[in-house]
């Protein structure tokens, strides 16, 4: 599937042409400028056809003839300018060859004020019209593919704090914000893109329609930035990023998804610090113009990209600094990946199951996830060369290990014990054939811990740290998301040995 945006902006594009704030003038120096957005699909769909469509594709230099189906989510000007309908017609009416077909999918408000703009003989004909309503499947046919396209309904048409007492800007009866679908769109080759805008956080109803959708492309809307008092049917960084979280809870959005954010608007930063700020997110934004390209199966992904070099990759963090995520995503390169658990289930500890339940929610359906602290042995037995085995975390690790010897108040024992362990781990990483990806804690910059076994903890896990990054290819620190590779400079320093 390929997906080009011929537009990522919001309704008054960004910059607003009659608008002198900070964020408007920055773009406008920077060269940037964002119309309505609008998607172009295979060259064949198009998402949205406000004024902006057919303006961007103008300036890109590219052409709608082969366009078979338009797809509008809801009426609001800046997603259907129905003129198009009659600029169309022009592009034939004197050409004396058959008018190409085309289908129009909008809820029915939608619908009916394209209808004026269709010339009588070829409504219902070469132009036909299709309801679309939240929640049904309709399936597309083009010339030379098929697409099966799911609706799902938006929060677009009630302000998102309603005990605010504040009124939206789109009022709670605009009809039609309340009639606005989310469109689920599935290929042939089983490509899958969600296209949501514009609405504000996804009620229940639409997240449990993603569910276990594992889309290759989410584009979300982002109207609002950083200003969050707006009370609309529409998100802003901090709505932007829960409802990435919970699209990662129902596994729309996996490790393997690309999320860009649009119907961007000018109460964001600019554009290179509007980026910084969803890199931690996993989100990201592209340039009106830009063009994805989203490789179908597996194996078709596979054949395109050839096997991922073998590497062996520790990646260090504290808490909630993106470390797992990191991992994930330099897994997520290799066809067959192995996810090996070191957190003991403790059922008794209901935040912490939560918590590992929401790791394994967010990876992909097709990794395995084994449970152990067998790690050498693990590596071991997966010596598939396209495969990747990845450990988290080495901290649970170790406190397992330490559990298990009952050696919290031994610390002679459990250092022989951690350090045996570590020792088999990292012979196991240095001759494995498939690529190992390793997560840990970095505790060691904190303050001395009061207790005693805190202590122990930190020294042994600093330890294993130490001698993990010492055999494998790349480090990475990681701190607020963003990734520090760590270089080796002790090839000509003594290396503290003993915890
Ligand atoms: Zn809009
Ligand atoms: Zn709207």
């Amino acid at each position: 599937m390929r997906v080009r945006f011929l537009g990522t902006g919001a309704a008054s594009g960004w910059p607003n042409p009659y608008c002198s704030c900070s964020s408007c003038c920055d773009e406008r120096a920077a060269g940037r400028a964002r119309s309505s957005t609008s998607l172009l699909v295979d060259e064949q769909l198009l998402l949205d056809c406000g004024p902006a469509a057919l303006d961007g594709a103008r300036a890109l230099h590219q052409s709608l003839a082969a366009v078979e189906h338009v797809v509008i989510t809801h009426g609001h000007p800046d997603h259907l300018a129905p003129a198009f309908l009659l600029f169309r017609h022009w592009a034939h009416a004197h050409q004396g060859q058959t008018k190409p077909h085309l289908h129009l999918w909008a809820p029915p408000l939608a619908l009916a004020a394209c209808e004026p703009w269709i010339a009588p003989q070829d409504l219902g004909s070469r132009v036909q019209l299709h309801a679309l309503v939240a929640g049904t499947q309709h399936q597309l046919t083009t010339a030379n593919a098929s697409y099966t396209l799911r609706t799902l309904p938006a929060s677009h048409g009630r302000p998102v704090e309603p005990s605010s007492g504040e009124p939206g800007q789109d009022e709670p009866d605009d009809a039609l914000a309340s009639e606005a679908v989310l469109l689920d769109l599935e290929d042939d080759d089983g490509v899958r893109l969600l296209y949501a805008t514009d609405t504000g956080p996804l009620s229940p109803a639409a997240l449990a329609m993603t569910s276990d959708r594992e889309y290759h492309l989410v584009c979300i809307e982002e109207t609002f930035g950083s200003f969050l008092d707006h009370h609309t049917g529409h998100l802003d960084l901090r709505t932007f990023a829960s409802t990435i979280e919970h699209l990662a809870n129902t596994r729309a959005i996996t490790a393997r998804t690309t999320v860009i954010a649009v119907h961007l608007g000018h109460h964001n930063p600019p554009t290179p610090k509007l980026r910084d700020m969803l890199a931690p997110m996993g989100a990201d934004v592209v340039d009106d113009g830009t063009t994805l390209t989203l490789s179908a199966s597996r194996a078709d992904s596979h054949s395109a990209r050839n096997i991922a070099p073998r590497c062996t990759h520790l990646v260090l963090g504290g808490a909630r600094s993106g470390k797992s995520r990191y991992a994930e995503g330099l897994s997520a390169q290799f066809d067959s990946v192995v996810y090996i658990a070191c957190a003991r289930r403790d059922s008794t500890d209901a935040e912490w199951m939560e918590r590992i339940a929401a790791h394994r929610q967010r990876r992909p359906g097709h990794w395995r996830t084994e449970e152990t602290t067998q790690l050498a042995a693990s590596i071991k037995g997966h010596q598939d060369e396209a495969a990747c085995i990845l450990i988290d975390c080495l901290g649970t690790w170790v406190t397992a290990l330490v559990d298990d010897a009952d050696a919290w108040q031994d610390r002679s024992r459990a250092t022989t014990v951690v350090m045996s362990a570590c020792d088999a781990l990292t012979t196991a990483i240095s001759e494995s054939r498939a690529s190992v990806v390793l997560v840990s804690n970095e505790v060691g910059s904190g303050v001395v811990p009061s207790s005693a076994s805190g202590r122990l903890f930190r020294d042994l896990l600093g330890m294993v740290n130490l001698r993990v990054a010492q055999v494998c290819d790349k480090s990475t620190l990681m701190v607020a998301g963003r990734g520090l590779a760590l270089a080796d400079l002790t090839a000509h320093s003594t290396v503290e040995d003993v915890p």
